[in-house]
C-alpha cells in the first residue's frame, strides 16, 4: 500500500494544486471569491477550467460533471466528455470557464414541490468554488449550487451557504461589539458520525425489502441480539477490516479526513467519523462517505445498510451532526478555556445556541425528521424525540451561579487515579458524558444526534445555522446598542438562562420520567416525520429565513411539499413491499409447509400402526389459524392502502400513511413474523435476522 501521505487529497483540486498550476493573479483572484465572495470573472473562470481540466487528464479523467445535491437527499451527475471534435477526425479535450461556471441540467424531473411546472424544465447549477473539485471514477467532479430558472434554490447546498454566511454576519457583529479586531469570517465547523451495518451480499439478494426499501419489513428476532453488549469496540473481523480499510484509503484519496472507525453498538453495525471542517466540506464529504461505503463494500460481497433503522428491535443507525462556530484566524468559539465562568466570549456564544435551540425546538426536531428515522426517535436506544441540552456539571453550576446574580467560579474536575502506581493519573475532563441527550455540549463544541444516518446533514445545518444566526442578531442588535457592553453581556446572558434554561437537561434522556418532566416544561414532544414538517411553514420559521435570506416562503413551502411527498412515497414503497413478499413469497411457502404437515398427518395414519400425529395435527392448525390473519390483514392493507393514495390533501394524505398504512403494514408483518418462528427453515423464503446479522 501506498503512503497515506501520497494518497492524500490525490484526487482533488487543493489549494496545493492550485497554487502549483495557475498563475498568481489567477490563484488569488480565486482566493478572493473563494474567502471573500467578491464575484469571479469570466477570465479567470476560463484559466482555472483549463488548469483544472489538465490536471484531470493528466489523472485519467476523461468527462466532467456538475455533482449537485437535489432535494432527493441524494447526490446528482450527469457526465460530458471533455472532447471536441476538430473536424479532421480527431478531437480536442475542452473545457471553458463557462462550463465550469454554470450547468443547465433539465430540472423538471427532480423535486420541486410545486415551484416548476415539468414543462417548464430549465435549471442550472452554479460552481460553488469553496468546496473544491475532485475525480471520481474517471470524471471531474464540480460541485455546484442548484437552482430553478427563476433563481429559486432546488437544493440542499443553497440555503447550507446562505446560512453559514447569514451565522457568519451576525457572528461578527458580536465579536466587533466585544471588540475583536482580528476576525473577519466566522464558519461553522462540522464532523459527522456516520453509522451503518454490513451484511453479505448474497443474503441482501435475497430480500426484496432491503432491495426496495433499505430496511427489513418482516423478520422475527434472532436467539442473540445486542444484549451481550460484546459489538461496541469489538475486534474488527478481518472481513469488515478489510472493507474498512480500502473505504479509508478511498476517502483519503478524496481529500476526506476519514480518521476513527469502530464496531458500533448493534450486531453488524459499524461508524466511521472524519476530522471536522467547514460545514459546506463536510457536507459534501459525508455525502461521498455515504458512497464510498456503499461502493466499496460491494467489491467484497457486502452490501451496506445506511437506513436508519435496517432491523426492529435492533439499534438503529444515527449521524452525529459535532456543530462548532470558529473565526477565520481560528478560534474555536465554543472553547470554554480553563475559566469558562470569566470568559464572556464563550459564554455568549454558547447561551446563542440554548435559546436558538429552545426557541426553534420544533424546527430543529424536523431537520433530523425522516421516515427511517421515525423508527428511532423515541424508540429504545435513540434520543427522544424532545429536544433537549446537555451542558454537564460544570457549565451548569455556571449558568445557576449566573443566574443567581454572577459566576465566581468554575468546578474543575482534578486528576483521576487508578490506584496502580505504574499507571499514569489521568487528567479528568470538566463533564462526564451523556449519551442519551439529543444536543449535548462535548468540551467544545455541540453533538446534535437524532441526524438520521442517510440524511443529507445539509438539512440539520442550515437550520442550526439560521436559528443561532437568530440569536446571535438579537444580542449583536443589543450589544452595539448597549451603554456598557460589559453590562450588556451579563444582563443578555442572565436573561437567557433565566428564559431557556427549561430546555437544558442534564438526567437520563431516555427515561419515561424524562417524557412527563419535559411535558410539564411545555417542551414539544412531536412524534413523527408528518407533524414535524409542520415547523417549516410555521410564520416564525419562514419570518426568520426570508430575514437572514437562506429560503424564502415559496422556497419553504416548496420543501414542505417536497418533505411531505417523499414521505409518502417512501410509506408507499414500504407497503408495496410488504404486500408483495406476504403474498408471493411468506404466504406460498407457509402453504407448502402446510401441506407437507397435512402429508404426514395423512402418511403416519395410513401406516395403520396407531401412532400419535398430534404434533403435526397441531401444529398444522395452528399454523393455518396465523395464516388466516396474515392473509385477513394483507387484505386490510391492501384496502387501506388504496383509500390513502387516493387523499388528494399532501398533509392529510401523509398523515394516513403513517397512523393508518404504517400501523396495518404492522399488523401483517406480527402475523408473518410469528409464523417465521413455526415453519420448517428449510421452507421460510427470506435470510433471517439471525443469518443477516452474524453470518460475517
Ligand atoms: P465520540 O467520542 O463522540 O464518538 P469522535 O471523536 O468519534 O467522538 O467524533 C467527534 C467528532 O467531532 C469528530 O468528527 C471531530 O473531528 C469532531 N469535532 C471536534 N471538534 C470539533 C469542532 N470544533 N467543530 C466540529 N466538529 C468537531
Ligand atoms: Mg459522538
Amino acid at each position: 500500500m501506498s503512503k497515506i501521505t501520497d494518497i492524500y487529497g490525490s484526487n482533488v483540486f487543493n489549494d496545493s494544486i492550485m497554487k502549483e498550476r495557475l498563475p498568481k493573479a489567477t490563484y488569488k483572484a480565486l482566493k478572493k471569491t473563494m474567502d471573500k465572495g467578491s464575484t469571479l470573472t469570466l477570465e479567470v473562470a476560463d484559466v482555472v477550467a483549463s488548469a483544472m481540466r489538465d490536471w484531470a487528464v493528466e489523472k485519467g479523467a476523461t468527462h466532467f460533471t456538475h455533482w449537485f445535491q437535489p432535494l432527493t437527499g441524494i447526490t446528482a451527475e450527469k457526465h460530458d466528455s471533455f472532447i471536441n471534435p476538430t473536424g479532421d477526425g480527431k478531437v480536442l479535450l475542452e473545457f471553458s470557464g463557462k462550463e465550469l461556471i454554470k450547468g443547465e441540467p433539465d430540472a423538471s424531473s427532480f423535486p420541486s414541490g410545486g415551484i416548476r411546472a415539468t414543462f417548464e424544465a430549465r435549471g442550472y447549477t452554479a460552481w460553488d468554488c469553496t468546496s473544491p473539485a475532485f475525480i471520481k471514477d474517471g470524471t471531474l467532479c464540480i460541485p455546484t449550487a442548484f437552482c430553478s430558472y427563476t433563481g429559486e434554490a432546488l437544493d440542499k447546498k443553497t440555503p447550507l451557504l446562505r446560512s453559514m454566511e447569514a451565522l457568519s454576519i451576525q457572528a461578527m457583529r458580536v465579536l466587533k461589539a466585544l471588540g475583536n479586531a482580528s476576525a473577519t469570517k466566522v464558519i461553522t465547523t462540522v464532523g459527522p458520525e456516520q453509522e451503518y451495518f454490513i451484511i453479505d451480499k448474497a443474503l441482501y439478494t435475497k430480500r426484496k425489502d432491503l432491495i426496495y426499501t433499505g430496511r427489513t419489513l418482516f423478520g422475527a428476532p434472532a436467539a442473540k441480539g445486542q444484549e451481550l453488549e460484546d459489538h461496541y469496540f469489538g475486534t474488527l473481523k478481518e472481513r469488515i477490516a478489510a472493507f474498512m480499510s480500502e473505504v479509508d484509503t478511498e476517502l483519503w484519496k478524496l481529500g476526506i479526513a476519514a480518521k476513527t472507525k469502530h464496531n458500533e453498538v448493534a450486531p453488524a453495525q459499524h461508524e466511521i467519523a472524519p476530522i471536522f471542517t467547514t460545514t459546506n466540506i463536510a457536507t459534501d464529504h459525508n455525502q461521498l462517505t455515504m458512497e464510498t461505503i456503499k461502493k466499496v463494500a460491494l467489491r467484497h460481497d457486502l452490501v451496506a445498510l445506511i437506513h436508519e433503522k435496517p432491523f426492529a428491535g435492533i439499534n438503529g443507525s444515527g449521524k452525529h451532526n459535532n456543530w462548532s462556530m470558529a473565526t477565520d484566524d481560528g478560534v474555536n468559539l465554543l472553547e470554554p478555556g480553563e475559566t469558562p465562568h470569566d470568559n464572556a466570549q464563550f459564554l455568549l456564544f454558547l447561551t446563542s445556541v440554548i435559546k436558538a435551540v429552545d426557541e426553534y425546538a420544533e424546527l430543529l426536531r424536523f431537520s433530523a425528521a425522516n421516515a427511517g428515522n421515525d423508527h428511532r426517535l423515541g424508540a429504545n436506544e435513540a434520543p427522544p424525540a424532545i429536544i433537549s441540552i446537555f451542558l454537564g456539571e460544570q457549565l451548569e453550576d455556571i449558568l445557576e451561579q449566573i443566574e443567581k446574580g454572577g459566576a465566581t467560579s468554575s468546578k474543575t474536575a482534578g486528576l483521576l487515579s487508578l490506584g496502580v502506581d505504574t499507571l499514569p493519573s489521568l487528567p479528568k475532563d470538566a463533564t462526564d458524558r451523556n449519551r442519551t441527550s439529543p444536543f449535548a455540549f462535548t468540551g467544545n463544541k455541540f453533538e446534535f444526534r437524532m441526524v438520521p444516518s442517510s440524511a443529507s446533514i445539509a438539512g440539520p445545518n442550515f437550520i442550526l445555522n439560521t436559528i443561532v444566526a437568530e440569536s446571535l442578531r438579537e444580542i449583536a442588535d443589543r450589544l452595539e446598542k448597549a451603554a456598557s457592553v460589559d453590562t450588556e453581556v451579563q444582563a443578555i446572558i442572565t436573561e437567557i438562562v433565566k428564559d431557556h434554561k427549561k430546555v437544558i437537561f442534564n438526567g437520563n434522556g431516555y427515561s419515561d420520567e424524562w417524557v412527563e418532566e419535559a411535558e410539564k416544561r411545555g417542551l414539544p414532544n412531536v412524534k413523527s416525520t408528518v407533524e414535524a414538517t409542520k415547523a417549516l411553514i410555521a410564520d416564525k420559521t419562514i419570518e426568520i429565513f426570508e430575514k437572514h435570506n437562506v429560503l424564502s416562503k415559496v422556497e419553504l413551502e416548496s420543501r414542505y411539499e417536497i418533505s411531505l411527498e417523499n414521505y409518502s412515497k417512501v410509506l408507499n414503497i414500504e407497503a408495496l413491499a410488504t404486500l408483495e413478499i406476504a403474498k408471493r413469497q411468506i404466504i406460498p411457502a407457509v402453504i407448502k409447509f402446510s401441506t407437507s404437515l397435512a402429508g404426514s398427518v395423512a402418511a403416519v395414519n395410513a401406516a395403520g400402526v396407531g401412532a400419535d400425529v398430534s404434533v403435526q395435527a397441531d401444529l398444522l392448525k395452528e399454523v393455518s389459524s396465523l395464516t388466516t390473519t396474515l392473509k385477513n390483514n394483507v387484505v386490510i392493507l391492501e384496502e387501506t392502502l388504496a383509500k390513502t393514495a387516493a387523499i388528494v390533501d399532501t398533509y392529510e394524505q401523509a398523515y394516513a400513511y403513517r397512523y393508518d398504512v404504517f400501523e396495518k403494514m404492522q399488523a401483517v408483518r406480527a402475523a408473518a413474523d410469528t409464523l417465521e418462528t413455526m415453519v420448517d427453515a428449510e421452507f421460510w423464503p427470506l435470510p433471517t435476522y439471525g443469518e443477516l446479522l452474524f453470518n460475517i
